[in-house]
């Protein structure tokens, strides 16, 4: 039996980084269909859990399916489908994990709300704008949506019937119709590093 247990209530965030020795941010890809977000958290979510950084990937897989299956496209359920992404975001970046989140959210409000649930609770926030223009992603449409938008049988579809209101002062701005994948990774990665996150 062990006899050393101290009770310790209420741990904080600084207690829990100090004893894990890890820090917890939250990297929030945003940008339009098809422009790479996907693709460049599983590519980065990869390379972290290589160099043994605590990295957890929230995607429409593991949220659309899950925990918001019961949510459409309106605003309004885009809007709360995000609230829910920030607040568990925040609860991964808490524990000490990098939580990557991959989706349009396309409302700038949403996005500085999860950016204000983070900063109330001191934990690194950092906006990733997904960049591609609308013709790039289109032509690549890989999933056949954007067919699907432009011909109506998908209705509320960002950049086609549905606005998509691009970051003002994003921390990092990729272009992926000029940047590979890797060189995207290297450009988060170098952040992260010169920010002394990881
Ligand atoms: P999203 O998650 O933004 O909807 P995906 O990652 O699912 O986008 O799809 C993006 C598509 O674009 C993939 O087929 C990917 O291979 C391709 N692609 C081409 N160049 C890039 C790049 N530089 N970064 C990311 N994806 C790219």
């Amino acid at each position: 039996m062990a006899t050393n247990i101290t009770w310790h209530g209420n741990i904080t965030h600084e207690e829990r980084a100090t004893l894990i020795k890890k820090n917890g941010i939250t990297l929030w890809l945003t940008g339009l269909s098809a422009s790479g977000k996907s693709t460049i958290a599983c590519a980065l979510e990869t390379y972290l859990l290589q160099q043994g950084v605590q990295a957890y990937r929230l995607d429409g897989d593991n949220i659309r399916f899950g925990l918001n299956k019961d949510l459409g496209f309106s605003e309004k359920d885009r809007n709360e489908n995000i609230r829910r992404i920030s607040e568990v975001a925040k609860l991964f970046a808490d524990s000490c994990t990098v939580a990557l989140t991959s989706f349009i959210s396309p409302y700038r409000k949403d996005r500085d709300a999860a950016r204000k649930l983070h900063d109330d609770a001191k934990l690194p926030f950092i906006e990733v704008f997904v960049d591609a223009p609308l013709e790039v992603v289109e032509k690549r449409d890989p999933k056949g949506l954007y067919k699907k938008a432009r011909e109506g049988i998908i209705k509320n579809f960002t950049g086609i019937s549905d606005p998509y209101e691009a970051p003002l002062k994003p921390e990092i701005h990729l272009h992926t119709d000029k940047q590979t994948v890797e060189e995207c990774v290297q450009v988060i990665v170098k952040y992260l590093q010169e920010k002394k996150f990881i």
